[in-house]
């Protein structure tokens, strides 16, 4: 005989005291239900009798909820904004049908198609204006990931925690239009019983934050989630804070993050112990890629990924989340930071708070954060790797390729990649032809080799280019490592002539790299002053070269990953000969480099130093706001400069 079956069956909003939604609800602490956006819903007889039974699993489950008195689904046309009948079985037939809905989930909408149906993406793709930037998938379960992937132990038990992150696999089966050019592809599990009710029906599908180009995830359908999406599934219990999803990669069976968000914010890092002081303070971060970070009684807190603040949009989610979180944790900041940046969103933010405002450099901020996270004690120096696209320098130039001699309260530039011109400025960011012209004219001057790649660019624009970076012409002075990979992607034929979105190029040349190669090509540390420069004229000369016999770029990518792996090394041990260091860091965006940070990780290992990075937080600029904190911290220790 069947049993009754259990007055929660298949309710999309079950839940229990080890899961269920948290951060994205809570609008004030202490987390109980009536500070949160379940307030609304009165409990009933049954769910009051499991909330309050101590031996009850659901015993204080501040979101507890039944079909009686909780939550509830509905299914919208989007186009009329008018409720059909069917839920999530109906919901599940139309992506099915090729559909493309938006589905509510616990930190915003996600858009949604079937992941094997190229039409449906194709169509996804066009109403993101997104061409290429890869597509996160969700599975039903691991068996189904592992048909398109490949997958470590550790891997699987990342996917299966109660986080739910998206991880970056190694594909194994190619899906037309998800991740193209790329070696991976992006996956979750369902993380909310809606998600599972959904894919009870569908095995496999895209689910990708609903935002607008440059925008937060849209939470509301007031949000202008109509223009997106052919119908809504959407329901009644409200976001308060909205979060993406958290992506990360998995290297050496540790977490490498490449956005921190849902599952792991507002997780308080406790700091080191010689750091804590009795004040409060306010770190704001960069601009790109940007958190904010506070400080209270010993630990810090870090919002989750808030995007770019040169957007709007954005700047006003930046808004929102200092003033939740500071509301929520009771944070009353005394002192604010910054970058260095004038003209940051970020600085201009500080100058009008009224609180005392420190400064600090971008990739000396990089450097703190894993030396924060590590709870490494103050006075202890370190070689910091600082590799990224770009950081606002002392000098006023665009820092990115930076080695620097670190602890708390300062740093010294040992070295850096030697300027070139960044021709066009911004523009020289998002066509990497531009970045592939600078660096052949460092190499060969005005007498330029053959270039295959160099022949979809037109001669007139070739012919502007090189006159702007002879004549000096809005051809700002660039140490960027990002750079340096866009100009060899670019050279090996791998890149587009303008991106679509940050960190294309390099991406699309780490993914060629081909395994198992110990070759590097050459490359110079010039100067006897400090800093060192680091001249990749050899490089660039010998690319070319190789480029002349045919050799394919998954070879040449390989021996130029090998060649940056090798510079580190050779850094770190003028840094240990001169300067008695052991440690290195590694930071900044380059780092999402799963090859480069494994190469030279252990490189440096087989030379006994020890290899510090970011594991609960990503190395990109998400982590600027951190090392801001551990900036501050040191300065008022050390200088008692906050008079009361
Ligand atoms: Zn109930
Ligand atoms: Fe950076």
């Amino acid at each position: 005989m069947m049993s009754q079956p259990d007055r929660r069956f298949h309710y999309p909003f079950i839940n229990c005291t080890n899961c269920g939604p948290r951060y994205t609800i809570v609008k004030f602490l202490p987390y109980d239900r009536i500070q949160t956006t379940m307030e609304g819903f009165k409990m009933c007889e049954d769910c009051h009798t499991e909330y309050t039974n101590p031996l009850d699993r659901r015993y204080h489950a501040q979101p507890i909820a039944c079909p009686v008195c909780g939550p509830h689904v509905s299914l919208l046309v989007s186009s009329s904004g008018k409720a059909i009948k069917g839920g999530i079985s109906k919901a599940a037939s139309l992506i099915k049908q090729g559909k493309i809905l938006a589905v509510k989930g616990l930190g915003g909408f996600h858009l949604i198609c079937d992941a094997k149906n190229y039409e449906a993406v194709r169509r996804l793709r066009e109403i993101k204006e997104r061409k290429t930037k890869p597509l996160a998938l969700m599975a039903r379960d691991l068996e189904t990931i592992e048909k398109y992937a490949l997958l470590s132990p550790e891997e699987k038990k990342i996917l299966l925690s109660a986080r739910r992150p998206i991880i970056l696999l190694k594909k194994k089966r190619e899906i037309k239009g998800i991740a193209p050019f790329l070696d991976e592809m992006a996956f979750m599990l369902p993380y909310t019983p809606l998600h599972y009710l959904l894919l009870e029906h569908l095995d496999l599908i895209v689910a990708t934050s609903s935002n607008k180009k440059d925008a937060p995830i849209m939470k509301d359908e007031e949000e202008g989630i109509r223009e997106l999406c052919d119908y809504i599934l959407t329901h009644n219990r409200p976001i308060h804070m909205r979060a993406d999803d958290s992506v990360l990669r998995v290297v050496d069976d540790m977490p490498l993050f490449l956005r921190r968000a849902r599952g792991y914010v507002p997780y308080p890092q406790r700091v080191p112990q010689e750091l804590e002081i009795p004040h409060h303070i306010l770190a704001l971060g960069g601009e790109l890629k940007d958190t904010i970070s506070l400080y209270k009684n010993g630990y810090v807190i870090t919002s989750q990924f808030l995007g770019d603040l040169d957007e709007y949009q954005n700047y006003k989610y930046f808004k929102e989340t200092i003033h939740h979180l500071t509301k929520l944790f009771e944070v009353k900041p005394e002192v604010v930071i910054s970058d260095l940046h004038p003209d940051f969103h970020t600085t201009r933010y500080a100058q009008k708070s009224g609180l005392p405002h420190f400064q600090a450099q971008h990739h000396f901020a990089h450097v703190l954060a894993p030396l924060l996270e590590h709870k490494i004690a103050p006075k202890n120096k370190v070689l910091g790797v600082s590799l990224d696209g770009y950081g606002y320098g002392e000098d006023g130039l665009a820092w990115g390729g930076e080695f620097l001699l670190a602890d708390y309260s300062s740093y010294k530039r040992l070295a850096h990649f030697k300027y070139v011109p960044l021709p066009g400025g911004d523009l020289a960011a998002k066509q990497p032809w531009r970045m592939a012209l600078s660096y052949l004219m460092d190499a060969f001057d005005s007498r330029l080799p053959q270039v295959k790649a160099l022949e979809k660019v037109s001669k007139n624009k070739i012919k502007t280019v090189m006159s702007m970076i002879e004549q000096k012409i809005n051809s700002p002075l660039s140490s960027s490592c990002g750079r340096l990979f866009d100009a060899v992607s670019f050279l090996v034929g791998l890149s587009p002539l303008e991106i679509e979105f940050e960190a294309e190029a390099p991406m699309r040349l780490e993914s060629a790299a081909q395994e198992g190669i110990e070759e590097s090509y050459g490359f110079s540390v010039k100067g006897n002053l400090l800093p060192y420069q680091i001249s990749f004229t050899q490089t660039i000369k010998s690319v070319l070269k190789d480029l002349a016999q045919e050799i394919p770029a998954s070879l040449i990518s390989a021996k130029f990953h090998n060649t940056l792996a090798r510079v580190i090394v050779s850094v770190a041990e003028r840094a240990r000969r001169d300067h008695g260091i052991n440690t290195v860091v590694f930071v900044g965006g380059v780092f999402l480099n799963k090859k480069l940070l494994h190469r030279a990780k252990s490189f440096l290992e087989q030379k006994r130093f020890k290899v510090l990075r970011t594991i609960n937080y990503s190395p990109n600029d998400e982590s600027i706001s951190i090392g801001q904190i551990a900036y501050g911290l040191n300065r008022l220790k050390t200088t008692q400069t906050l008079i009361k």
